[in-house]
C-alpha cells in the first residue's frame, strides 16, 4: 500500500524486518532505512553524508534531502520526505535518472578524495613522531655519562686546594 507519511524511529541498528511507513534512523552509522513508500516491499538505504542524503529535524518531523528516487526498482518511485510527509514526485526519464546517477557518483567521488586528504593530513602529525622520538631520548643521557666531566673537576679542585695549601 501506497504511504503518504512516514514516521521517524531511531534506532541504533537498522532492524531486518522493517515495518512500513517507518523511516528507521540511526544515528550511528549515519543511515536511513525504510520501505519504499509506494508499496512495493523494497528496502530503501539513504546513507546520510554531504554527499548522500541530508536529514534534518524539527522535532518529530523529519525531512529527508534530496529526493529518494528509487531508480533501481521495478517501481522506479521517486518522492520527497519532507516534515514526515511524503510528497510523490514525476517519474523521471531514463535519460534523466542516468544524469542524475552520474552527478551522485561525482560527488560521492569528490567527497571519498577530500575526506582521505583529511584522513592523509592527519596522519602526518604521528608519522612526523619517528622523527621526533630520538630528539625525546636524547635528554634521558644516563647519569653515567657525567661522570667524566666531575671526574675532569676533581683534578682542578685538588690542584687549586694544593695551591691553596703549599703555595705553587
Ligand atoms: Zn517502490
Amino acid at each position: 500500500m501506497r504511504v503518504d507519511q512516514v514516521r521517524p524511529k531511531f534506532v541504533e541498528f537498522i532492524p531486518d524486518n522493517l515495518e512500513e511507513g517507518v523511516l528507521y534512523i540511526s544515528e550511528r552509522f549515519r543511515t536511513c532505512s525504510h520501505k519504499c513508500c509506494c508499496g512495493c516491499g523494497e528496502e530503501v538505504v539513504t546513507p546520510l553524508s554531504p554527499a548522500e542524503w541530508r536529514l534534518t529535524s524539527e522535532g518529530e518531523l523529519v525531512s529527508l534531502w534530496p529526493s529518494v528516487g528509487n531508480w533501481d526498482y521495478a517501481c522506479r518511485s521517486h518522492y520527497f520526505i519532507e516534515r514526515n510527509k511524503v510528497r510523490w514526485a514525476r517519474a523521471m526519464t531514463t535519460k534523466q535518472i542516468d544524469r542524475v546517477q552520474r552527478r551522485d557518483a561525482a560527488d560521492l567521488a569528490k567527497m571519498m578524495s577530500r575526506r582521505n586528504a583529511a584522513k592523509a593530513g592527519e596522519r602526518a602529525p604521528s608519522e612526523a613522531l619517528p622523527t621526533q622520538r630520538p630528539v625525546l631520548i636524547r635528554p634521558a643521557v644516563p647519569a653515567g655519562a657525567r661522570k667524566p666531566d666531575s671526574a675532569c673537576e676533581r683534578p682542578g679542585v685538588l690542584h687549586w686546594l694544593k695551591r691553596l695549601l703549599f703555595g705553587d
